[in-house]
């Protein structure tokens, strides 16, 4: 039920010595890139807009070595199948997770960068597809070690762009940049408030006996991915009929709730409802950022909350697992905070609670969310961490 995180040194320590037993050679390098957890700013990203994202504990590491014949290769201990190709060879998209490998690979020779043939041995402990951003975190950490191995280092700011392009035009998933970039640059103790636009961020230091508490529905419904592009449809058609009254805003980050309240009659329902959601919740991260400063913890579970809403009502990417998983957490003891987290449609809910109380918290939620549901959830306790790095 609970994961404990595992130390991340003794992760590396074990990826090296099982590198040595499968390619012959130690590694030259091990990176470590962390997943994320949004606190608030869901959907957001790709409308231009706010973000509220730390990195959290749980991560995916990438073991390197050079070699001499000309060819990436790549093993991941979370799924089978292996990348064996020729550097310098056109890819060709494999709709598997090597495509995520060479995607990378493809993106930072696209960005100028002389890569040199490599072996990597990947292992996380990131859950695949529960909406923490393994996909990011593996783009990151793989991103690195290629970089290292070539000794080409890049800043992460830099990073999370090319890895971003590598999901996007590569492997084929419309994500925004804020993955990539927490991952990137997360600091320990802190969430990063990232403008999606400028990509001007600022650390907000978090309390430090709260816990970021993750509670996986062990659901991810099959709608996610069409829904998700149809989403981003409806955010520009809602932009795009906004633009004939207000012809000076670029995205829906520039609409201000006053405009809105003005114009949301120009809209059909549907989109009104959509447009309402990404222009609240971008205020209600710049809300966030001024109650975490001012230790309003009620002012930001209220914002949580709202925020829980508006995704389930407003933008409809709510599911009845999550929704159970946040009404169960705000009636626990010790909770500033629940909503839930990443695309929707099933994944995480993020939790904000105080130490003293998480080890009743899950044991609380897990029993009544499996009585309900028959899942067990997976309960994942973190505090905010460090980004990419190179760990040996
Ligand atoms: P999320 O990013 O929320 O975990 P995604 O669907 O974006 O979910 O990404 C999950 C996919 O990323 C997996 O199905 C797999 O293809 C790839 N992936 C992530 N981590 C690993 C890993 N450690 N080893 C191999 N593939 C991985
Ligand atoms: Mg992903």
């Amino acid at each position: 039920m609970a994961n404990a995180v595992t130390a991340g040194g003794a992760q590396a320590e074990q990826l090296a010595a099982q590198f040595r037993q499968i390619y012959g050679c130690g590694p030259a390098v091990v990176c470590r890139a962390p997943g994320r957890v949004n606190l608030i700013g869901e959907h957001t990203d790709y409308n231009g807009g706010f973000v509220l994202p730390a990195a959290i504990r749980l991560s995916t590491w990438v073991a390197a070595a050079p070699r001499q014949d000309g060819v990436l290769a790549a093993r991941s201990d979370e799924m089978p199948g292996a990348v064996h190709v020729r550097l310098h060879d056109r890819f060709e998209r494999s709709h598997l997770w090597t495509d995520y490998v060479t995607g990378v690979a493809q993106a930072l020779r696209q960005f100028g960068v002389p890569l040199g043939a490599a072996s990597l041995l990947v292992r996380s402990d990131v859950p695949l597809g529960a909406g923490l951003s393994s996909s990011a975190s593996l783009e990151m950490a793989v991103a690195c070690s290629l970089l290292e191995v070539a000794q080409h280092p890049l800043p992460p700011e830099t990073l999370a762009g090319i890895c971003r392009t590598a999901e996007n035009e590569y492997v084929g998933a419309s994500c925004g940049i804020m993955d990539q970039f927490v991952a990137g640059v997360g600091r320990e103790g802190c969430a990063v408030f990232l403008d999606c636009r400028s990509l001007r961020y600022e650390y907000v230091p978090l309390p430090a006996d709260v816990c970021l508490v993750m509670c996986n529905s062990m659901v991810k419904h099959s709608v996610a991915g069409g829904e998700y592009g149809r989403r981003r449809a409806q955010c520009e058609e809602a932009l795009a009929l906004l633009r004939a009254e207000l012809p000076d805003v670029e995205s829906l980050r520039d609409v201000t709730p006053e405009q809105f309240a003005r114009c949301e009659r120009f809209l059909p329902e549907l989109l009104r409802k959509r447009a309402r959601h990404v222009i609240a919740e971008n205020e209600r991260v710049l809300q966030s950022v001024a109650a975490l400063r001012s230790a309003d913890w009620a002012r930001l579970g209220e914002l949580m909350q709202a925020s829980h809403q508006s995704l389930r009502d407003d933008f409809e990417v709510s599911c009845p697992e999550l929704d159970l998983l946040v009404e169960y957490a705000r009636a626990q003891p010790g909770v500033l905070g629940a909503r839930m987290t990443g695309g929707g449609f099933g994944g995480c809910t993020v939790n904000l609670v105080r130490s003293e109380s998480v080890a009743r918290f899950r044991d609380a939620v897990a029993r009544q969310y499996e009585g309900a549901t028959g899942r067990a959830p997976a309960i994942y306790i973190s505090q905010a961490a460090d980004g990419l790095q190179r760990v040996i």
